[in-house]
Parts: C-alpha cells; structure tokens; sequence
C-alpha cells in the first residue's frame, strides 16, 4: 500500500501545464515524469497544497491562482541594465534566465524580456507569472522520502537530482 501525498514523501506525477488562453506552457506527459519532495517548495505551493492527501493512482485537475503559482506581476520587478553588464560571448535573448544576488545575497533568478540597442530589460518576474495555471495531474508513485533527501530538501534517484 503506498502511502498518501504527505510532507517528507518523494512523489512521482505526469503533469500537462495549460494557460487560460489553451496554450500548453509545460508537461511531462510523452517524456520522464516529475519526481519532487513534497513540503519541501520543490513546486509550486497552490499545486503541492491541493495534491496533499492525494493517492497514486488518481487523476486530477488542478486549478492554481497566480499568487499561488508563479506569483502575482510586479512591475516593480522590472529593470533596465546596460548590455555591456552581461558576458560578451553570450547570445541575449528573450525568456534566458539568469542567477544574480539581492541586497542580501541570496540567490535569485532574473530573467531577459527585452534586447533592445544597449540595453536589456531584465525582470524579477517568472516568465509565468501573473496567469492562473491549470493543471492535469496524474500520481504515478509516492514513496517516503529518505533521510538525506529531507536533509537536501530534494528527491534522490531515478527523476531526482544527480548532483552527488
Ligand atoms: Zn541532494
């Protein structure tokens, strides 16, 4: 008997990702299912919140609002940086992401929107953010998460991180 969907359990789904205009934004259906950590942000919270208490086996749809997804759009997020700020040898495009600091020094992604003459517009905004994401969800497995797993806060394994 496999356990529910519960904190500290590693969780196999095939996902399909549609937005409300009907265009698919990602799946995993055709390809390697998703293996995550659940509890731990491996995604998004509306998603992990709603697939708690769930069984394999079960297919379902789950509807996610922004600021539970990608987060509401802040145009606070968006800024204007030199282009001579990034490597020369990199091809700026649209939709690239980037790693950069905050103030504090934490790691945070940024993404490019914008090229235009020497200027790039970059963001603070997930290439999703602001669209409610409709979700079809099937679990394929949900096994309990190993010690080191809960250590890393990652799934190990087949669909996890190999990064060790
Ligand atoms: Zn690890």
């Amino acid at each position: 008997m496999k356990p529910a969907i519960a904190d500290g359990h590693v969780v196999t789904i095939h996902y399909k990702l549609t937005l409300d205009d009907g265009s698919i934004a990602d799946q995993s259906v055709g390809g390697e299912p998703l293996v995550y950590l659940h509890g731990s942000q491996n995604i998004v919270p509306g998603l992990e919140r709603q697939l708690t208490g769930k069984k394999v086996g079960e297919k379902l749809d789950v509807v996610v609002a922004a600021n539970e997804g990608y987060g509401d759009y802040d145009p606070a997020k968006d800024t204007s940086v030199p282009k001579a700020q990034f490597p020369p040898n990199i091809d700026l495009e649209p939709g690239m992401a980037f790693q950069t600091r905050d103030r504090l020094g934490r790691s945070m992604p940024v993404w490019v929107q914008a090229v235009k003459g020497d200027q790039v517009t970059i963001t603070g905004n997930h290439p999703l953010a602001g669209q409610r994401l409709n979700f079809a969800v099937e679990i394929v497995d949900c096994r309990r998460a190993t010690h080191e797993e809960k250590q890393h806060g990652h799934a190990h394994g087949p669909g996890g991180h190999h990064h060790h």
